[in-house]
């Protein structure tokens, strides 16, 4: 008999196994994938480190959640400077003094801080939703090249029809920092996250290519208590509706060249355009193999969004009003299940960052094994 079972490798999950096992618990983690690591999961491809499900860039203001993570993996000094291409023109993110001045011509701050403040005018009162409060961050042209495009590919919906919060991740400087997070620490585990994950289930058994809901009957006999980190409507068998996520497809291609955009991220900002951004992994650790020295080729992903559909992976929950509204509903049934945890991105319908899966899964585990204790 196990005291947890838990539902996906995922960071979420891989935390919570980590310091349970830490507490002396016996802990089993099982997987339908293949592998380990969820979405933070990496494949080596001609000495790069592959972010298959999408680049991730940790960053955090958690000195907790910095201080923990770094016992498990060394971090490089990687800094997410995503370039944004509309229609063949170059600007920086986020949106800063270098954004400003190739849109307007603008050289000081006080310049742009006027064209920002003439533009924002149209938007009277507290911005309702993404449309009003971009225009209302840095004015209608950015809105029109930089923002509108980009976030109705991601989301497939209006950015009148998407929530303002979305885009309050987004820093507006007056200065000249190409820097996209607001984050005190910020970089890649050195040797992938695959290996950070493997270092924090050391130890731990893992059983991969297992279905939770198909087994679940056997598996739940199995533990004391189930941490589950899939998709919530899921495991309730979808009984009160669908949840909407967005689901994303990567075309990825090894090219027989050092260098194809200079840079860890481009993002297509046209709506034309049929990918949103173009991930070249290899500048996530500057080029260079685990030895330091030159890669010969290079590994892109372009990066389709679409609608989530069953069979899909779901990878971003879309925290609009009605499906909050039925989040709520599912919630109060996993609050009923007094032998599960629901967490991480899926389990709690949440577009969490990594650093704030870590901290929340932190937490739990503790609250939990406090209790256990009693
Ligand atoms: N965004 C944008 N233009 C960009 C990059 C981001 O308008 O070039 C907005 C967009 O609304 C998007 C949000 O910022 O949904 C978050 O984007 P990001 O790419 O940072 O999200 P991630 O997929 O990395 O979590």
């Amino acid at each position: 008999m196990y005291d947890y079972l838990i539902v996906g490798s995922g960071l979420y999950g891989a935390v919570f196994a980590h310091e349970a096992k830490k507490a002396g618990k016996r802990v089993l983690v099982i997987d339908k994938r293949p592998n380990i690591a969820g979405n933070v999961y990496t494949e080596t491809v001609e000495g790069i480190h592959v972010h298959k499900y999408g680049a991730h860039i940790f960053h955090t203001n958690n000195i907790e959640v910095w201080n923990y993570i770094t016992q498990l993996a060394t971090f490089n000094r990687f800094t997410n400077s995503p370039v944004a291409n509309y229609k063949g023109e170059l600007f920086s993110l986020p949106f800063n003094m270098y954004t400003f001045n190739k849109m307007w011509g603008v050289v000081t701050p006080e310049e742009a801080a006027a064209k920002i403040a003439e533009q924002r005018k149209e938007i009277t009162g507290e911005p309702k939703n993404l449309e009003e409060q971009a225009i209302s961050l840095v004015g209608r042209d950015i809105y029109e090249k930089l923002i509108k495009g980009y976030t109705e590919k991601q989301w497939g919906r209006d950015c009148k029809d998407l929530p303002a919060f979305i885009i309050k991740r987004l820093p507006v400087r007056l200065t000249f920092d190409n820097n996209y997070f607001n984050a005190l620490y910020q970089g890649i585990p050195i040797g992938g996250y695959t290996q950070m994950i493997a270092n924090m289930l050391d130890g731990i058994e893992v059983r991969l290519g297992v279905d939770y809901l198909e087994h679940k009957s056997e598996l739940d006999a199995l533990a004391e208590k189930v941490v589950y980190t899939g998709a919530i409507d899921a495991y309730f068998g979808y009984q009160l509706g669908t949840l909407e996520y967005r689901s994303v497809r990567f075309e990825t291609e090894i090219l027989d060249m050092p260098n194809f955009q200079g840079n860890a991220a481009v993002n297509y900002t046209d709506r034309e355009t049929p990918w949103t951004r173009i991930i070249e992994h290899k500048w996530f650790e500057f080029g260079k193999d685990k030895n330091g020295n030159d890669l010969p080729k290079t590994v892109i992903s372009r990066e389709f969004s679409s609608e989530w559909k069953p069979g899909d992976e779901p990878y971003y929950p879309v925290n609009d009003e009605k499906n909050s509204a039925l989040y709520a509903e599912y919630k109060k049934l996993a609050e009923e299940e007094s032998k599960v945890i629901f967490g991480g991105r899926l389990g709690e319908y949440k577009y969490y960052d990594m650093d704030a899966v870590i901290d929340n899964a932190l937490i739990k585990v503790k609250n939990e094994l406090s209790k256990v204790n009693v």
